[in-house]
């Protein structure tokens, strides 16, 4: 009985702990997640952002970023209301979903209407690449935007940064250049891709 009873306990201990383990899968999961578009969050950029920084520093090899902005967003959202705005948002996300092709590589929301695509092992052209297939397919999906001085359809400006990650350099620098790059990008007319031209 006294065995049994053991036996028993320690199940149930075990159980237990799985589940604890299951829900914490569960809740950091969701920790990660954009509640909006489904898509990975900011602090999951963050994170894999430092991961692959280092991983690549180990490795010596270029690490590219793509950072993507909604064109005049938020006349979108005067023109057509926030409920509206967060649907376009919806189909952005699934936009730059569709357009990414290898499994390790996630689009993120950064924050508002900014997404942000860290490319693993990519060189500048290949991010290059990818950036111009997300153009593509956003003029694809023709998103109805009925205030944007650029024409009848959702358009979205694109910065494009690559770098060769070292241990003596911060993630930061290359969230920085992918900036600058969008914010000239935006300065060129939007609907657009700039690619910084900084050794990698
Ligand atoms: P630009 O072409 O220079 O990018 O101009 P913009 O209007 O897109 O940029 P701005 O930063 O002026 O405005 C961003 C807008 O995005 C303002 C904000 O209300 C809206 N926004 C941010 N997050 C959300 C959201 O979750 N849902 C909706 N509907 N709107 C959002
Ligand atoms: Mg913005
Ligand atoms: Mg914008």
């Amino acid at each position: 009985m006294r065995i049994t009873g053991a036996f028993q306990d320690i199940t149930a201990r075990k159980q237990a702990a799985l589940e604890l383990e299951r829900l914490n899968a569960t809740l950091s999961e969701l920790s990660y997640q954009d509640a909006l578009t489904g898509l990975g969050n900011r602090r999951l950029f963050d994170d894999t952002l430092q991961a692959e920084w280092a991983r690549h520093a180990r490795q010596g090899a270029a690490l590219s970023l793509l950072m993507v902005d909604v064109d005049y967003f938020k006349r979108f959202n005067d023109r057509h209301g926030h409920q509206a705005g967060d649907e376009c948002l919806k189909r952005v996300a699934g936009v730059l979903r569709e357009a990414l092709w290898r499994s390790h590589e996630r689009a993120m929301r950064y924050g508002g209407e900014e997404f942000a695509i860290l490319l693993p092992e990519t060189t500048r052209e290949g991010a290059r690449l990818v950036g111009q297939r997300m153009l593509d397919a956003v003029a694809a999906a023709r998103i109805a935007h009925g205030a944007s001085p650029l024409g009848a359809w959702v358009t979205l400006s694109i910065g494009v940064a690559c770098i060769a990650p070292s241990m003596e350099a911060k993630p930061a620098s290359l969230t920085r250049r992918a900036d600058m790059a969008l914010y000239q990008a935006k300065a060129q007319g939007r609907a657009g891709l700039v690619v910084e031209d900084m050794p990698p």
